[in-house]
């Protein structure tokens, strides 16, 4: 684990964070500047820089990322109005946090085209 990566010390317990869901691979937290009603974020429990990094050891564990995002959108009360999971990956795709993280957004409609 990279000691200077906001999510794994997020992940590990050190730094503090609103977390509202654990498994054994994934860790889910509410966003520290939420961009709408429900804002989660997905961590993966793995260290992996981004969506490029991604290997077929890692089927699972995106299954898995993705299941949670469903599962805490019915949680939230946003899975039938519908909502956004969003994989920003490098400095184009807005990716700000070098860790593998999913989006959880909803609870307003979203635009499309994305900014
Ligand atoms: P990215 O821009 O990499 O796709 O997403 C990073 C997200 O992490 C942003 O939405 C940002 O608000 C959020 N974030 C940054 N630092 C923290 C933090 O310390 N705690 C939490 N909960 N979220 C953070
Ligand atoms: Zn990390």
């Amino acid at each position: 684990m990279p000691s200077e990566c906001l999510f794994c010390r997020i992940v590990a317990g050190e730094l503090p964070a609103a977390q509202v869901y654990a498994d054994d691979a994934v860790v889910a937290i509410r966003d520290i500047a939420p961009q709408a009603p429900t804002h989660i974020l997905l961590l993966s429990r793995k260290h992996i820089a981004s969506v490029r990094e991604v290997g077929a050891e890692d089927r699972d564990l995106i299954g898995r990322m993705f299941a949670a995002g469903a599962e805490l959108a019915t949680r939230e009360g946003i899975a039938a109005g519908g909502y956004r999971l969003v994989v920003n990956t490098g400095r184009n795709g807005g990716q700000t946090v070098d860790h593998l993280h999913v989006h959880l957004l909803g609870g307003r409609p979203m635009a499309w085209p994305p900014g």
